[in-house]
């Protein structure tokens, strides 16, 4: 019997279990503790230094730096479509309408001219659009250079959403930086987890403070429950902060890992045509959270579903590209600019195992699993 291979699984090697021991023996498991303050003073080594307030999801990130920026019912929020639904949920919980953007073919993230465009003509509709959500997918950055100058020129605040990013760079600065906050996700399967959770990132420390006070349920500073505003229960606890402690320590390995994991597919598939690749644009650093490939079917004969069924038949997970978001029925009618270019890599790609445990050995036979499909 072979192992079963999956996507991107967790990996604890660290000292996850001793952080977690602290935690019980001081008997603070919850919201409050020693290893939440640890765990958000350690963020900041991956956030240029910006204040990151530890959350119990990547979701309830997003849901707050809405809230903080102040997005209101009816209100626009532009939001890349090639994504997860998690980026955009957040905006029709503040009871906004999510107005998509495709992506353009370099980074797979949001097309800075289709941006623009999208800008422009809600602009003459008489709907200034209140945020931009742009996404760092798969651990690779946006073009940030052309979209903060828009951002700048129109005077719309970024939100970026760099769930699969933490410990990506871009020009050398990292990912969560860029927007006026910044979202890292620790689900079960990103680069580093925490069981479930995230964290918001943001230059203004007083945002982060309000963002906390809203996190803890808009308590007022005073010895009895006075409330104010509506508030939600979205903080991390001090356990999950514990496992994060152990994780964080990591980061760099797991990201040299999992670069090395891409750069042998490369390898693996550099005489196989009809395969490729996603390169890094110059002066970009991805942490190749997942290694994706997409697949000319007129040059190989099979498309995606043929080797993610062929893969699964070997107990091999693989998965698709993330279904663009103006293409779910729960978007359906949202505005939407752009053409078919998430739409196509949809309909082309696939997410290949990608864990820090995958040894060449498994990708060899990943490999050559897909390119036994090819019949002549
Ligand atoms: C995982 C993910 C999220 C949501 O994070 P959770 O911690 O699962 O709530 C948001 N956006 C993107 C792009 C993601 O991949």
């Amino acid at each position: 019997m072979t192992e079963r291979i999956l996507l991107s699984p967790p990996v604890f090697d660290g000292n996850e279990q001793g952080f977690v021991r602290d935690a019980f023996s001081v008997s603070n498991i919850s919201t409050y503790g020693n290893l939440l303050v640890q765990f958000e003073a350690k963020l900041l080594a991956f956030t240029e230094g910006y204040q990151a307030l530890a959350t119990n999801s990547g979701t309830s990130a997003l849901h707050l730096a809405m809230r903080l920026i102040g997005i209101k019912p009816g209100d626009e929020v532009i939001c890349q479509s090639f994504t997860f639904c998690a980026s955009a949920n957040p905006i029709c919980y503040q009871g906004a309408i999510p107005v998509f953007v495709d992506s353009e073919s370099e980074t797979w993230n949001m097309d800075p001219v289709l941006l623009e465009e999208a800008i422009i003509q809600r602009l003459k509709k008489g709907k200034k659009p209140k945020a931009i959500v742009v996404v760092d997918l798969y651990g690779m950055p946006a073009k940030f250079d052309q979209i903060l100058s828009l951002a700048d020129k129109y005077q719309i605040p970024v939100i970026e959403d760099a769930a699969e990013a933490l410990g990506s760079k871009y020009k050398g600065k990292f990912c969560s930086s860029f927007g006026a906050f910044g979202v890292f996700s620790f689900n079960g399967n990103k680069i580093i987890t925490t069981g479930s959770g995230g964290c918001l990132v943001s230059s203004d420390s007083e945002a982060i403070k309000k963002a906390k006070y809203l996190a803890l349920q808009a308590k007022d500073n005073v010895h009895f429950y006075r409330h104010q505003e509506i508030g939600y229960n979205y903080c991390m606890s001090n356990l999950s902060a514990a496992v994060g402690l152990g994780q964080l320590e990591k980061l760099e390995e797991k990201v040299r890992s999992r670069r090395k994991t891409y750069e042998r597919y490369v390898q693996m598939f550099s005489d196989f045509e009809g395969i490729n690749l996603l390169a890094e644009p110059e002066g970009v650093r991805s942490n190749r959270w997942l290694s994706t490939i997409t697949i000319d079917k007129a040059v190989t004969g099979f498309d995606h579903e043929d080797v993610r069924q062929a893969l699964a038949a070997q107990q091999i997970e693989s998965r698709y590209l993330w279904n663009p978001l103006h293409l779910q029925p729960i978007f359906k009618g949202c505005p939407y600019f752009g053409g078919n270019v998430a739409e196509s890599l949809f309909n082309i790609g696939l997410c290949l195992p990608s864990g820090e445990m995958l040894s060449e050995l498994d990708q060899e036979r990943i490999v050559g699993i897909i390119k036994s499909l090819r019949k002549v």
